[in-house]
């Protein structure tokens, strides 16, 4: 059957792709329900022996076959797999199982690693949701092997693919591999999921929250992704396909055309200046980002290097990474985000209490003041890395002027050791503040005078000042952050830095969005940092703007009462200005 109407989600990384779809499912695992006998039991303890140490072997060999690869945060997902395979806990749970309630391994392991894997993901929270995640894959890695059902490896590809699953596990986005994988389509997610992340750092066009995808789609399928039209072509006839072709060539020449602005500034046509820069999660995304022509990182999330591990970064192994990522650069400055856990990201290492409310909890800077442990050794990291390169510091989630001196006085102290024991770092290392909550942005003018810079984190900004979660899919329509609210608090920011001769970045998603940065060009942002696919056409956009009209078009928004007529105000503006056109299409 061919689909007339496409299906669409949420877009999150762009491009368009034609391809054969890998549908990826459990459909194959059938779980027996019948017990086994009284004399049977030793038996079923083999069975489920055997196919534990059939998965360890296979584990350790993908883990080997990553780690040749130079695929090192990949890797430690597997590790993380390696023990849980050999978690006591959960052999004794399995092995109960068989032994008191008599179940066959594949139930007994069912059972044992649901119950976990429940506990967590009943938590309602988006990373440790993974965590479940991970432990569902070790289940039918294990199920399979009893079962004698081969375990489909995503290394092994070897023809042009669109993945399509409920979710892609950890496990299964290390594995990808850009020869044959060319685009993803996953039921679940949204624009900062673990998916959507891995999409955009790998350039892979990429299409999440797609509902019922998996009974819609069929493995073998062909599909056309068009992620710049939020469509998903099913068995597209042969018209349809010709459309989808020249769709995809245009795209490819555009990004040819924007690619070749690489090494231009982002200046507008009446010779206005700002910076574009990248977001990276790790080191190998500054790969990414110097391909994209990025003038510098504009956010490094540090708190990955933190995630799914058993204990903490210690000090060195984060001065190795920093430094990396400083010479990665090669000169460019990095702002390196002191670690932003809590909220929707928790870490197995750190004991957090049960919050109702984590976003307004115990997140960034907060840990930072209770646990010393994790501080001092994280900004001792940074300064001696800034050796390698300019690196600058930036504090997430203030929202009181006294933090941020609190702050400061702690890397006073840290230059005062480190100067006493002759090692070296940048004296003049600049110090920033995330605005990412309204206390911050009302404080700006307090706090523009201590600080070196301003980075508005809209991610947050916009769930606080709209008081809007911004992970929860039942309001997603509220979740605007373009609302005249979060605009107003934005210029707000943008002038008290400027009135103190400071400048204000902008890490957050609404930095990427072309929709926005005419606008945000005419408001003042002196600095937008985004991920690093999205840098070509934002480049774009600013090269073919005035800044004159932009800053009139800043005007007229600051007049706007409502979402729409903000809207209205700058799809009027992308009319009219026509120089722009290509750059908007
Ligand atoms: C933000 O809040 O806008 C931001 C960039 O930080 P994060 O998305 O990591 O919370
Ligand atoms: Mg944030």
């Amino acid at each position: 059957m061919t689909y007339i109407e496409p299906l669409s989600g949420i877009p999150c990384s762009p491009g368009v792709s034609i391809a054969r779809a890998l549908v990826i499912g459990d459909d194959d695992i059938v779980i027996n329900p019948t017990p086994i006998e009284d004399g049977a039991v030793e038996e079923e303890i083999a069975r489920f022996h055997a196919a534990r140490d059939a998965a360890l072997s296979q584990v350790r060999a993908i883990s080997d076959h990553l780690a040749l690869s130079g695929k090192v945060e990949q890797q430690a997902i597997f590790e993380g797999h390696l023990v849980l395979l050999e978690d006591e806990e959960l052999e004794h749970d399995v092995l109960a199982l068989i032994r008191q309630s008599h179940y066959r391994s594949e139930q007994a392991i069912h059972e044992a690693i649901e119950s976990y894997a429940k506990m967590v993901s009943d938590l309602d929270d988006p990373y440790l949701r993974e965590r479940a995640t991970d432990c569902r894959d070790i289940g039918a890695r294990l199920i399979r092997n009893v079962l004698g059902v081969q375990t489909f490896d995503l290394g092994s590809i070897a023809e042009d693919t669109i993945l399509v699953a409920r979710d892609f596990t950890p496990s299964q986005t290390a594995q990808i591999s850009l020869e044959h994988v060319k685009g993803l389509i996953s039921e679940l997610g949204g624009r900062t999921s673990h998916s959507a992340i891995m999409a955009r750092s790998l350039e892979l066009p990429a299409i999440v929250g797609v509902k019922n995808a998996t009974l819609h789609i069929r493995s073998g399928d062909l599909i056309a992704l068009d992620v710049e039209h939020n469509q998903i072509w099913v068995r597209p006839d042969a018209a349809r396909l010709a459309d989808i072709r020249a769709v995809q060539r245009q795209y490819a020449l555009q990004r040819e055309k924007w690619q070749a602005l690489r090494d231009l500034p982002a200046l507008t046509r009446d010779g206005h200046r700002v910076e574009l820069c990248a977001n990276i999660g790790t080191v190998r995304d500054a790969d990414s980002a110097q391909a994209n022509g990025a003038e510098g990182i504009g956010l490094y999330r540090t708190e990955f290097l933190f995630m799914d591990r058993p204990t903490l970064p210690g000090e060195e192994e984060q001065y190795l990474e920093y430094s990396a990522i400083a010479r990665a650069m090669s000169g460019k400055a990095v702002i390196v985000r002191t670690m932003d856990i809590g909220g929707d990201k928790e870490l197995p290492c750190l004991d957090f209490p049960k919050e109702l409310n984590p976003f307004l909890g115990w997140r960034a800077i907060r840990i930072f003041f209770d646990r010393p442990d994790i501080m001092l050794p994280q900004l001792r990291a940074i300064l001696r890395a800034s050796a390698h390169g300019p690196l600058r510091i930036m504090f997430p989630m203030v929202a009181a002027v006294e933090e941020f001196r609190a702050l400061k006085a702690q890397v006073c102290a840290l230059k005062d050791e480190l100067r006493a024991d002759g090692v070296p770092f940048d004296e003049a290392i600049p110090l920033g503040v995330m605005i990412e909550t309204p206390a911050a942005a009302v404080l700006a003018r307090f706090l523009a005078r201590e600080v070196d810079f301003f980075s508005i984190g809209t991610n947050d900004l916009t769930q606080y000042t709209l008081a809007v979660d911004r992970g929860n899919e039942q309001i997603a329509r509220m979740y605007q952050p373009l609302s005249p609210a979060v605009l107003g608090l934005i210029q707000q920011v943008i002038d008290a830095s400027h009135a103190a001769g400071k400048w204000t970045g902008m890490c957050g998603e609404l930095a990427g969005d072309e929709r926005a940065t005419a606008l945000l060009v005419g408001m003042g942002l002196d600095e937008f940092s985004m991920s690093a696919i999205a840098l070509p056409r934002i480049k774009a956009i600013v090269r073919s703007l005035d800044y004159e009209a932009a800053r009139q078009l800043a005007v007229q928004v600051r007049e706007c009462a409502t979402l729409e007529e903000v809207e209205d105000r700058l799809q009027a503006f992308a009319r009219q200005n026509s120089g722009a056109s290509e750059a908007y299409e």
